[in-house]
Parts: C-alpha cells; structure tokens; sequence
C-alpha cells in the first residue's frame, strides 16, 4: 500500500462508512434510464424502469458531448437543458423514484439541485476541482464517475476533496477506461475498457460505495448483461445503467442502451 493511501487510513478518512439510514440508502443499488431526457417520454420511463426494479432513474439534462453540437433534435443539443430538469421534476413526482443527474459547473449546482437527489459528476469532471469543492459543501450526495485516466489515487483523491468539504455521502462510479480496446472492427462504439478490477482494489481500501456502469464501459449493449454480471459478482454495490424504450434510436449513447425486459432481467440477479 503506497504512503498516500496509508496516510488517508491513518486520518481515518478512508474508513468514511456510509451510513445507511441517512436519506439516501447506497447498498444494491440500481439506476436506470436513458443517457439524456429526450422529452416528455422521460415520464412514462421512469415508471417503466421503476417496474423493472430500479431504485433511481439516470437521465442527464445537460450532456457534455464529445463533438459539441453535432446533432439537434426537438430543442435537443447537448441536452435539453432548463426543460429536461423541468421534466426530470415531472418523471420524479410521477414515479416517486430519486433523480440521478449531471452537473457539468459549480455555476449549475444550484439549478441542478432542485431537481437531483444525486449529483453525477461525469468522467470529463471528475479532477475538476472546483467543481468537486463545492459539491463538498452540499447536502445532496455525490456519485462521482471516475476519469478514464483516472488511477487509484486519483480516484481516491478526488473523492476525498469532497469529503474533507463535508458531504459524506458520495459513491464512486466505474464507468470504464482508455484501454486499447481491439473490438473495433467489428463493435466500433467499444470505447473503453471494463475496469473491473478496480472494484475488489477499492474495496481493499475504503468503505466508499462503488457502483458500476456496465453501459459506458462496454459501448455495445450486448455486452450489459455480462459485465453487470461481472461487476456484481466483483463486489460492486449497484449499477447504472442506460436504458431506453426503444433502444437503437436514443438520441444519444444508442448502440449501448438496452430495453426494458433486459434490464429486468439484469436488476433480477441475486447478489
Ligand atoms: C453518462 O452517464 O451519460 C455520461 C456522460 O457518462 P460519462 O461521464 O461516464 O461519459
Ligand atoms: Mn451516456
């Protein structure tokens, strides 16, 4: 174990345990949704999901795209923005299911948080220390996804600045990193590589909840199942997942969105 996580152990700060009764209970924890709010259809999705057992509904509002404004669909760019919290407001008292949602700036925290119950800090945020410093300030928990260059201290290190702000209660998020991913020719939206292995090695060294994303990670939808599968087995203490009722024509993320019966069949798997 190198010094800096010894260290952290020694100040006690990786033995943060989250404690379940606060409002928001991370255990086996299972988030579905599209990759963005589309439209009024996030609504009868939320219900939908809830059906297949999910425990909070996933959907961003504000997308941070890899090409900016490549596509515009109905109001759609990058996201729908001030309208898709709107609607995430809507899906929320309509299924009674907790909104897990980006926030892309500090700027946004506050109009975000109307509507989140999760803050998601995405894989292009997760060393943007301003960002992570306030939300140490918040009451709203954290689910920090993690850089796809981010290493073990890195990951620990971001978690820590917003736990050392004060907001205890944050999950890490495994979504999958630059690897050399020889699938694409055949698969050409596999972007990432499966981080499994990081999910026992967090285990080894803090309490902090882990949850995976079999969605991001595998680019190819095909490939949900088994790496939920996986990342279960390994130890992780929910997913999120993308989902969608008709999967191939999201708006965005298509190729990696899965319907509704297999996402049941997924959030089936006994643990
Ligand atoms: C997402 O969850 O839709 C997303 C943009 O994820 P990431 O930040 O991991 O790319
Ligand atoms: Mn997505």
């Amino acid at each position: 174990m190198n010094e800096y996580i010894q260290s952290l152990k020694k100040q006690g700060k990786l033995n943060v345990s989250i404690d379940k009764s606060k409002k928001f209970n991370w255990g086996y924890f299972k988030i579905a949704g599209p990759c963005s709010v589309e439209g009024e259809s996030i609504i009868e999705i939320s219900k939908e999901i809830k059906k297949c057992g999910a425990d909070a509904l996933r959907a961003g509002a504000y997308k941070p795209c890899t090409y900016p404004i490549l596509k515009e669909t109905n109001g759609w760019k990058e996201g729908l923005r001030k309208e898709g919290l709107e609607l995430l407001k809507l899906a929320k008292k309509e299924s009674g299911l907790p909104i897990v949602t980006e926030v892309m700036d500090a700027r946004m925290i506050d109009a975000v948080g109307e509507v989140a119950d999760v803050f998601q800090v995405g894989t292009r945020n997760f060393q943007n220390y301003t960002l992570l410093d306030e939300l140490g300030k918040q009451k709203i928990p954290v689910l920090l996804k993690r850089g796809t260059w981010g290493t073990l201290d890195e990951i620990l290190g971001a978690a820590e600045r917003i736990l050392v702000g004060g907001n205890q209660n944050i999950a890490i998020c495994l979504r999958g990193v630059v690897g050399a991913p020889s699938y694409r020719h055949i698969w050409p939206t596999i972007r990432w590589t499966p981080d499994l292995m990081m999910i026992p090695a967090l285990k080894e060294v803090t309490n902090i909840p882990v949850i995976y994303d079999p969605s991001h990670s595998t680019g190819y939808r095909n490939f949900v199942k088994p790496v939920s599968n996986a990342a279960l087995a390994a130890g992780a203490d929910g997913l999120i997942i993308e989902c969608h009722p008709s999967p191939q024509d999201s708006i965005s993320d298509a190729a990696q969105a899965i319907d509704y019966n297999d996402l049941k069949e997924i959030f089936n798997y006994e643990k």
